[in-house]
């Protein structure tokens, strides 16, 4: 079983692979469409994956920072947890510029990063917040154990709703016995 120092590493040289990573044309440029790697807690029974690294999460090198992270604030305070007790990430690591869609090659080529940041956190319960999200998991876990349910953009009661959807799903993820991870679900 792989202990923490040696996760701890593999994380370390997993975010210099995504930081020096230059697969996809025009991406990974410092301010322009800069990539983050993961962030937060690696012993974190729940891992959120966004669709793509935003404008404003460049500087911070946090995913969910600000912006539609403000929604994922809330829904950690309801569930009783702060962000860093998480882990987050997203399908495109780097920063679509001008907030544009991500192409399809550059979902297939972050796919692995992904991959690897999971495999070292080895969640319970992966929230995909997202269609872009939703079908880089399913490709990397096709038999997952998963629900499914659309995540469309919050306004007004939707926001409420979203907000009280996510931190129930977080709290049912968190209370998972994680002494013996072996299954996921998306
Ligand atoms: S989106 Fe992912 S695969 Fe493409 S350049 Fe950025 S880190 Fe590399």
């Amino acid at each position: 079983m792989t202990n923490d120092k040696s996760r701890s590493a593999l994380k370390i040289l997993l975010n210099a692979d995504i930081k020096a990573c230059r697969r996809c044309e025009g991406m990974n440029e410092n301010g322009v469409t800069q990539s983050a790697p993961g962030w937060g807690n690696l012993d974190s029974p729940v891992a959120i994956v966004g669709q793509s690294l935003c404008e404003q999460c460049m500087a911070p090198q946090e995913p969910f920072y600000e912006g539609s992270g403000s929604l994922l604030e809330a829904a950690f305070k309801l569930a009783d947890c702060d962000k860093q007790d998480l882990f987050l990430t997203n399908a495109v690591h780097c920063h679509p510029g001008g907030n544009r869609k991500s192409l399809v090659v550059e979902i297939a080529n972050c796919s692995s990063y992904l991959y690897r940041e999971l495999e070292i956190v080895r969640p319970r319960l992966v929230l995909a917040l997202g269609e872009d999200a939703a079908r880089a998991l399913l490709f990397l876990y096709p038999t997952a154990r998963k629900v499914l349910s659309r995540f469309e953009p919050p306004k007004n009661l939707a926001r409420r709703r979203c907000r009280t959807s996510i931190s129930r799903s977080i709290r049912h993820g968190s209370n998972v016995n994680t002494t013996a991870p072996s299954k996921r679900s998306t």
